[in-house]
């Protein structure tokens, strides 16, 4: 339990002051239910399919994903991806050439980019070789600048989750928001931090439609937190900044959890097949633990491989030059014939 935080201590001076644009559609809510006729947005009145605007709260979506995960919608926003979500936080929490955020490398690319972006300077602090997070050598990063740390867990890409007692750890002892990317939760046994999030109210949630649900064409990452960091964000976050033809979809795949989760099932065990026929390939030196729909393997040469696997039709990911991750691939799990296919292919490079 987390007592003394307090998130308007972390906002931008600017953003505390900003006078949020108010659309059309913020102004007069009831755009889907009501017979009234629409003359306020200068839309054509032709209709289309998408001739209006979308809902700027996304309410149906989020009422959805409220039932789904069990949470309220007031605790819910949703970006163009994950990636304008973690751009808004950016934004509301870091002060240019003034803040900074903590990043655990080998992690996910975007977290360095958007700080470069924002003009936000980058603590780096290595995983250890198991690729957990070093609770003493992050605290010693650590200063009152430190507005972020980023936890990307089951991490992109070693593919493994961090354990829980490191995390909540880190809750505890670091004053800034924690940010915890769960991309991959749905192929992990670990359970969400979902539920944590009254416990530590400098907790940030980041999931996505892009992996498990099958959706990374449509653009839709999802943010989970207080109340209080959800307001700040929603007066950042551009007017109607997921398109109606993304509600749209979401909604559709949102209601058949069903078959989502037979996806994700099917994907899991196709996992424990690959897991298994990877020990028989013998260019592949180390198989990384994995809670992910991909797994990390370290082989003789990377870039060779590689190269040997695209003369054969099959791209994966060479991640070499990440730190810790010397002359390792990181691979995709696909479908039955396609992973057949890449064991074959290994198998044959390997001769
Ligand atoms: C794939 C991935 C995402 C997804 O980003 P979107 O913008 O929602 O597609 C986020 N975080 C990590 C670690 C990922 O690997």
């Amino acid at each position: 339990m987390k007592t003394t935080f307090n998130v308007q201590n972390l906002v931008r001076a600017n953003i505390k002051t900003l006078k949020p644009y108010a659309s059309a559609r913020d102004e007069y809510k009831d755009a889907t239910t009501s017979e009234m006729i629409f003359l306020d947005a200068n839309e054509n009145p032709f209709e289309n399919g998408v001739n209006r605007y979308p809902d700027p709260q996304q309410r149906s979506v989020k009422e959805l994903l409220s039932t789904i995960k069990n949470i309220d919608s007031e605790q819910i926003l949703l970006g163009n991806g994950s990636d304008e979500v973690l751009d808004l936080i950016f934004r509301a929490f870091c002060e240019p050439n003034q803040d900074n955020i903590i990043t655990l490398p080998p992690t996910y690319g975007m977290y360095a980019v958007l700080a470069n972006i924002n003009a936000i300077e980058n603590r780096a602090v290595l995983l250890t070789k198991g690729f957990q997070p070093e609770v003493a050598a992050i605290l010693k990063e650590v200063d009152e600048n430190s507005k972020i740390l980023f936890l990307c867990s089951p991490n992109n890409p070693s593919g493994n989750s961090f354990t829980a007692e490191i995390v909540e750890d880190l809750l505890t002892k670091f004053n800034g928001l924690v940010v915890i990317d769960e991309a991959y939760i749905d192929f992990s046994e670990q359970n969400s931090w979902l539920e944590k999030l009254a416990q530590f109210p400098n907790l940030i949630i980041t999931q996505t439609l892009s992996k498990a649900y099958g959706l990374a064409g449509i653009r839709l990452g999802v943010c989970y937190a207080s109340e209080e960091i959800i307001k700040i964000l929603n007066r950042i976050k551009p007017p109607y900044n997921v398109n109606e033809l993304t509600q749209q979809r979401a909604l559709e795949r949102l209601s058949k959890t069903a078959v989502v989760a037979n996806e994700v099932s099917e994907i899991k065990q196709q996992r424990t097949l690959v897991l298994k026929a990877l020990k028989t390939v013998s260019c592949i030196q180390r198989i990384h633990p994995t809670d992910c729909n991909f797994v990390m393997v370290q082989v003789d040469h990377a870039t060779a491989r590689y190269k040997q696997l695209i003369a054969k039709g099959i791209v994966v990911r060479n991640r070499t030059t990440q730190a810790l991750c010397e002359n390792c691939l990181r691979l995709t799990i696909g479908t039955p014939l396609e992973n057949q296919q890449l064991i074959q292919a290994l198998i044959e490079i390997s001769l």
